[in-house]
């Protein structure tokens, strides 16, 4: 066989290897120095206690002959599951039948291989910088990727230019790697585009539970039109801790078509279906209850515990570089806080200032687009105690 082309075209993933290369180097040569790490975007609070016994409740029905379950009908999720999902969307005012909902083991599966329904010769428009998935999947899968730059001027909220034609949008908001968060107004704006356009708006929710403001939008759902131009992928790994469970759900409306090559309309939601069934045999029995005990009464309240301590590290953070006066976006309703280097250093000018002088790792915001060269991803996914530890050292060290 012949290896797909399109893998030469994808950037060498180095980000993560060289961070750990740079810490080990720094780690081998000063044995006595305790690192903070805040560059990783994995979680750290355990799983909650409503959580964790539903999910050994699901685990006993297996061992049992009367509830056992084999593989699901649809692998598109139980009933139960999506259920409270419905109600977990109404909770923000948004109306999604069922039959729209697709039950997954997270974000990541989805985000990549939606490329899979893509038309040949698709013109993939992603915000710049960007969760580096987006880019990745439609490299491999031979698609034209072009950006829409979010900097510092327009606060890294990417706006479209009506002169570019896409097929496909990438959106992020709650955003990775910068933290910001579109209004209704600038959804709107991006709903409108993609209709002129009739373009299809991939919409990333995975940090939508860090959203405090009731005036922000959670779902793209909440703007009207987007129904017929949007999917939306959501997860609960941020949301509950899932990182190391592995579950999450899409929503495709089911109003929402495209045209095949010869011109006929057809429903998004069908062909995503026919993929999955091919491909995914949907998410184990124990995941689901467990999944479904995150948006019950007591879940809600233990899971918002857990994103409050976030939040209050993400405070931590963004006080500090406002007393220092350095520009970020993120930590309001975010896990991420992107900075502005100090100094006019790059990210990775920066991140070895931080590493020797600080003693905080983080991740250089090169990683994540062109427009992060100047830019450095910190993370709320540590202690208290730490993250205030690393701000006091970060301004002994741009003392
Ligand atoms: N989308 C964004 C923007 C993310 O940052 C992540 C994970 O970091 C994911 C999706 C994938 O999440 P998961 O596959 O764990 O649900």
């Amino acid at each position: 066989m012949k290896i797909n082309e399109n893998f030469s075209r994808l950037e060498k993933n180095y980000l993560f290897i060289e961070i750990a290369k740079r810490v080990k180097a720094y780690e081998t040569a000063h044995p006595d120095v305790s690192l903070i790490r805040m560059g990783i975007g994995d979680v750290t609070r355990p799983i909650v206690p409503a959580v964790i016994e539903a999910m050994k409740k699901g685990v006993d029905e297996m061992g049992d002959p009367k509830t056992f379950k084999g593989y699901e009908d649809s692998g598109t999720g139980y009933d139960f599951l999506k259920q409270a999902v419905a109600s977990y969307y109404q909770s923000f005012g948004v109306t999604v039948a069922l039959d729209e909902i697709r039950i997954n083991d997270g974000a990541k599966s989805d985000t990549g291989n939606i490329v899979d329904v893509f038309g040949k010769g698709t013109v993939a428009l992603i915000t710049d910088p960007a969760y580096p998935v987006y880019v990745d999947t439609n490299i491999m899968a031979g698609n034209t990727v072009i950006y829409a730059d979010s900097t510092e001027e327009n606060g890294f909220a990417a706006m479209p230019d009506p002169n570019v034609r896409a097929d496909v949008i990438y959106l992020c908001s709650p955003n990775n790697p910068t933290g910001s968060v579109y209004t209704k107004e600038q959804l709107k704006i991006w709903v409108d585009y993609a209709k002129e356009n009739d373009a299809v708006i991939i919409f990333d929710a995975a940090y939508e539970a860090f959203i405090s403001d009731p005036t922000l939008p959670r779902s793209i759902f909440e703007i009207e039109g987007a129904r017929t131009c949007a999917v939306e992928m959501c997860s609960l790994s941020k949301t509950a801790g899932f990182t190391g469970m592995r579950c999450g759900y899409t929503v495709i409306p089911n109003e929402l078509t495209a045209k095949t090559e010869s011109g006929d309309t057809v429903r998004l939601s069908e062909i995503w279906n026919r993929r999955q069934g091919s491909k995914f045999n949907g998410v184990s029995y124990p995941v689901q209850c467990a999944a479904a005990a995150v948006f019950t009464e007591e879940g809600l309240k233990q899971i918002r515990e857990n994103i409050a301590y976030y939040q209050n590290n993400a405070k931590i953070i963004g006080d500090t570089l406002d007393a220092l006066g350095i520009f970020y976006t993120g930590g309001k309703h975010s896990p991420y806080i992107w900075m502005k280097c100090p100094r006019g250093m790059d990210s990775w000018t920066f991140f070895d200032f931080l590493l020797d002088q600080a003693h905080v790792v983080g991740t250089p915001g090169a990683g994540f687009g062109k427009n992060g060269t100047h830019f450095f991803r910190l993370t709320a996914f540590n202690t208290p105690e730490n993250t205030k530890r690393a701000m006091e050292n970060l301004k002994n060290a741009l003392k």
